[in-house]
């Protein structure tokens, strides 16, 4: 995987507003917040996408979610918030190190914005999705 800023953050090379550190995950403010409190979940593994990320840093990720969900409610005051985590250039991924953003959202007009171009699943697809995504687990 290409360097990252993140990982110089990792490292300490780069400085950061550090909410959270433990052996396997940091978490800081984003520079260019959408939100008060708008803060990123890392791995310090070197992983670009979800996709590549192992099963021990993705188990670490999602023990700590949770807690820090919780504590940037209690601090900004603000109960409503989304997790966001882009993976690939076309679905807006502007680091290519692994990041959660945890998000407050304090009314419609504040926070994250999400176009959700919806359509009732087709009985077709529905099937032909469901074995096609079952059959790639295997
Ligand atoms: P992405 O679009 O990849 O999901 O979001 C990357 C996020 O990283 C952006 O929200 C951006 O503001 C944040 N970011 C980029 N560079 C830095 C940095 O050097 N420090 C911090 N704290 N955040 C950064």
């Amino acid at each position: 995987m290409a360097e990252t800023i993140f990982s110089k953050i990792i490292r300490g090379e780069v400085p950061c507003h550090k909410v959270y550190e433990d052996d396997l995950v940091l978490a800081f403010l984003d520079i260019h917040p959408i939100a008060p409190g708008h803060t990123l979940v890392i791995p310090k593994e070197p992983a670009a996408t979800l996709d590549a990320l192992s099963e021990t840093s993705a188990a670490a990720l999602g023990r700590v979610l949770p807690k820090l969900c919780r504590a940037v409610q209690r601090a900004t005051g603000i109960q409503a918030y989304n997790v966001l985590q882009n993976n690939g250039s076309e679905a807006h991924q502007a680091v290519f190190h692994v990041h959660f953003h945890i998000i407050p959202k304090p009314n419609s007009d504040q926070g994250l914005g999400v176009g959700w171009p919806a359509a009732p699943l087709a009985a077709p697809d529905a099937d032909r999705w469901r074995d096609a995504i079952a059959r790639a687990l295997a």
